[in-house]
Formats: structure tokens, C-alpha cells, sequence
């Protein structure tokens, strides 16, 4: 299955992504995990990024379709892929298009307070890319990964000031696409409040899986 996670900054995108990439055993392709590693890697691609991470902006669209196109290209996503985090804006959602044919776009919902909780209570692993939260889902040994064992971190852009400057993004550009793909008939718009295992099985439901 094709499959878009669509959601603001915080829903449990992510999250909620890598559990459906393994029942699924399709690759879990996330924009920002690729950027992340392209900034510390300090590629071109990475330099050119940061500052709009930083910021709460989004990078440049040329830059991130380019990147995504490359990633769908890939051999493992031909048998389906989860996307997490893109598209984010109309441009991108008219190129991928012209890239795959999409199931289904998940749409996480949340309580705007709710998110800026649970960005800036995250914690990820910057080698293997695992997310945790200080409160709601801590690893067994803190600051440690549970699938790596390397030092977990906090994201530069979960301080909270850039958290609300995200959400702002998601409602002025990425919340459109809600309406886009609802016109296409492929939304299926999920509560995200709750435990991770709740929302997974919801998802689970609209899904028909
Ligand atoms: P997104 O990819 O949408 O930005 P994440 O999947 O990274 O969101 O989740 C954001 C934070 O919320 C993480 O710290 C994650 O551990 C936590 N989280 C995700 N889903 C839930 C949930 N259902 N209940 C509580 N915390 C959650
Ligand atoms: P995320 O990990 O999805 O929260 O993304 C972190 C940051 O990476 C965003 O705030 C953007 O700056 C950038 N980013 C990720 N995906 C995209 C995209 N599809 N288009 C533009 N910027 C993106």
C-alpha cells in the first residue's frame, strides 16, 4: 500500500508510521529524518535546509520534491511506502501525483495544546531515528535508545517558540491538502488523542487492515 501520513507537527506522524511500515513491511520514508541526516551530515542539501528547520519554515519545494522523487525511486518502495511529512503544500501533493498513485492519507487530529505537549516533550535517536517522549513513551533507560543504545536528543526546532511557529506553517500551507485529498476520496481522518496503541488501531480500522 501507498500510504500518506497527513498531520501537524507533534500527531504522532512518526510515530505511528514506523508501526504500520512493519506490519506492512514497507519502508517508512520520512522527509524529516532525511533532512535531519542530510544537516548532520552537513551536505549541501543539509546547509541549505537547516536555517528553515530552525526556523519552523519549510524548506524550499524544488529541494524537497527533488529529494522525495529520488527516495520513491528507490527499489524498496516499490512494493508501497508510508510517506510522513510529505507533502506539505499543494505544490508538493501536485507533484507526487505525478510519482505514485496513493491508497490512502491518514489525517491525525489533535488539540493544538496537545501538540506543543508533545513536541516538546520528544526525544529521538539520531542514529536510528526512534522517537520517544519524556512523559508518555520513555525509553527503559533514560537517555538511552532502546533499539540502538546511542544518546537520545532533543530537536533543535522542539523548543516550544518554533513548536507554535510549525503549527502555523501546518495551518497556513499543509492544511489544505485535508480538503485535496478529501476531494479525491483518499482521506481517513483519525482522533489522535489517546494511547499509541488506541490511535494504532484506529488507524488499523480505517484502514481495513
Ligand atoms: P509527528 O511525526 O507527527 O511530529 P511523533 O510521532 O514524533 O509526531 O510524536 C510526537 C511526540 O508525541 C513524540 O514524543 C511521541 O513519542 C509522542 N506520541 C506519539 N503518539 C502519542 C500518543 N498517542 N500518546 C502520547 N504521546 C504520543
Ligand atoms: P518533521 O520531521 O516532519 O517535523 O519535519 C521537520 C522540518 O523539516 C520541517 O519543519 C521542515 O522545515 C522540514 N521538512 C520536512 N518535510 C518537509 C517537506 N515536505 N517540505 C518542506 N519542508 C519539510
Amino acid at each position: 500500500m501507498r500510504i500518506i501520513m497527513l498531520g501537524p507537527p507533534g500527531a504522532g506522524k512518526g510515530t505511528q508510521a514506523v508501526k504500520l511500515a512493519e506490519r506492512l513491511k514497507v519502508p517508512h520514508i520520512s522527509t524529516g529524518d532525511i533532512l535531519r541526516r542530510n544537516v548532520a551530515k552537513k551536505t549541501k542539501l543539509g546547509q541549505h535546509a537547516q536555517k528553515y528547520m530552525a526556523a519552523g519554515k519549510l524548506v524550499p519545494d524544488d529541494v524537497v520534491i527533488e529529494m522525495t522523487a529520488k527516495r520513491l525511486k528507490e527499489p524498496d518502495a516499490k512494493r508501497g511506502f508510508i510517506l510522513d511529512g510529505f507533502p506539505r503544500n499543494l505544490a508538493q501533493a501536485t507533484a507526487l501525483d505525478g510519482l505514485a498513485e496513493i491508497d490512502a492519507v491518514v489525517n491525525l487530529f489533535l488539540d493544538p495544546e496537545d501538540l506543543v505537549k508533545r513536541s516538546t516533550g520528544r526525544w529521538v535517536c539520531p542514529n536510528c531515528d526512534a522517537v520517544y517522549h519524556v512523559l508518555t513513551n520513555p525509553p527503559k533507560r533514560r537517555g538511552v535508545c532502546d533499539k540502538c543504545g546511542s544518546a537520545i536528543i532533543q530537536r533543535e526546532d522542539d523548543k516550544e517558540e518554533v513548536v507554535r511557529t510549525r503549527i502555523r506553517t501546518y495551518d497556513d500551507q499543509t492544511a489544505p491538502l485535508v480538503a485535496h485529498y478529501k476531494g479525491k476520496g483518499l482521506l481517513r481522518d483519525v482522533y489522535a488523542s489517546g494511547h499509541i496503541a488506541e490511535v494504532q488501531h484506529r488507524i488499523l480500522e480505517v484502514l481495513r487492515l
